[in-house]
């Protein structure tokens, strides 16, 4: 393995410390008949529970925490398809740092209103006509603001490393660590955390088929790009790896392999009625590789990064207001749903 000093496990240390007591340890989930299907012992890291609902706070707020005071006063800005917009916009209000987010115009409604929640200025663009890049590095200059990217900087991978430093500090070493791969941030830091904590770990990255610029770009070791991709998996619709992701992929990441869209619906609904846990379909790319077959290692130790949670029922026509659930169409009046005290 070539050295790349861009990121170290000493990056990854120091980002877990900054986290300490602000990000959540989250839970690490077994379940008896994943292990039987799999026939390994499978633990899923459930960043679906981290703060905002996926592991994006842990890069967010370890980069926005080491900003000069100067930055931090005049504010922040990044594009972001949801999960990192939602996660800017917490730490920015933890650390009282104004947050700009440049998103889609159609990213999912929860995600805009979530963003929205955090008290960040949202700035809607069609992804089909403008490069949300050019847009971003624009106004941040405009507006003096300083652009913090989803995935291509140091402290947001050290960030991201921490999910499987704790994952492996919690489980021991493992034998094989699948992690979702959109433009790589969490990728290359779980990989990186990985080898220096479990030096005998296979790392594989999954992305959506309809996405696969990162499986590509591995395999062929020049940069490859996938335009507007409409895979339901929207956290990895990202066009390429990052100048600093691509390198570190290439470095301590083993393989990359890719899912379908079906496999991804399947797993993600195999998740919510087995760990009974609410996933996004980006959320479960890992679990569908192992659950679809694409990553196979029998009578091995598995870790699965869960990466997020923030599922739009409204996309699947299965929104609150559609079924009419109002709290009291249920007649869940105290004592007399599944959550009543009797
Ligand atoms: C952002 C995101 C990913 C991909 O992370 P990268 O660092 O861009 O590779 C995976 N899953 C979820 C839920 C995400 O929000």
């Amino acid at each position: 393995m070539q050295q790349d000093k861009s990121v170290t496990i000493n990056d990854v240390q120091a980002a877990q410390k900054r986290l300490l007591g602000i990000a959540h340890l989250t839970p690490v989930l077994t379940s008896t008949t994943v292990n039987e299907r799999i026939h390994s012992q499978v633990f899923f890291k459930c960043e679906n529970f981290q703060r905002t609902g996926a592991f994006k706070f842990r890069g967010a707020y370890n980069a926005l925490a080491q900003l000069s005071e100067a930055q931090k006063h005049q504010g922040v800005l990044t594009f972001s398809s949801g999960n990192h917009a939602q996660a800017i916009a917490l730490a920015g209000k933890l650390l009282n740092i104004p947050a700009t987010i440049v998103m889609p115009d159609d990213a999912p409604a929860v995600k805009q209103t979530a963003t929205r929640g955090y008290g960040a200025e949202i700035i809607l663009y069609n992804r089909h006509t403008t490069n949300r890049e050019e847009l971003a590095q624009n106004l941040a200059s405009d507006r003096n603001l300083t652009l913090i990217p989803p995935y291509d900087h140091p402290l947001i991978i050290a960030g991201q490393g921490t999910a499987a430093l704790e994952l492996i500090q919690e489980v021991g070493e493992l034998d094989l660590l699948l992690v979702p791969c959109g433009g790589g941030g969490l990728i290359s830091g779980c990989a990186i955390a990985a080898k220096a904590l479990s030096p005998n770990c296979r790392v594989i990255g999954v992305e959506p088929e309809l996405a696969d610029d990162a499986t590509r770009s591995f395999h062929s070791k020049t940069l490859q790009t996938v335009t507007n991709s409409n895979t339901i998996a929207d956290g990895a619709r990202t066009p390429y790896l990052g100048k600093i992701t691509f390198p570190l992929v290439l470095n301590y990441v083993d393989d990359m392999v890719t899912v379908s869209e079906s496999a991804i619906i399947t797993t993600m609904l195999f998740i919510w009625e087995r760990l009974k846990i609410v996933v996004e379909p980006t959320g479960v790319l890992a679990a569908a590789a192992l659950l679809a077959g694409v990553a196979k290692a029998p009578g091995a130790k598995i870790g699965v990064i869960i990466s997020g949670g923030n599922v739009d029922l409204g996309d699947w026509g299965l929104g609150i207001g559609d079924w009419g659930l109002g709290t009291g169409d249920w007649g869940l009046g105290t004592g007399e749903g599944v959550m009543g005290k009797g």
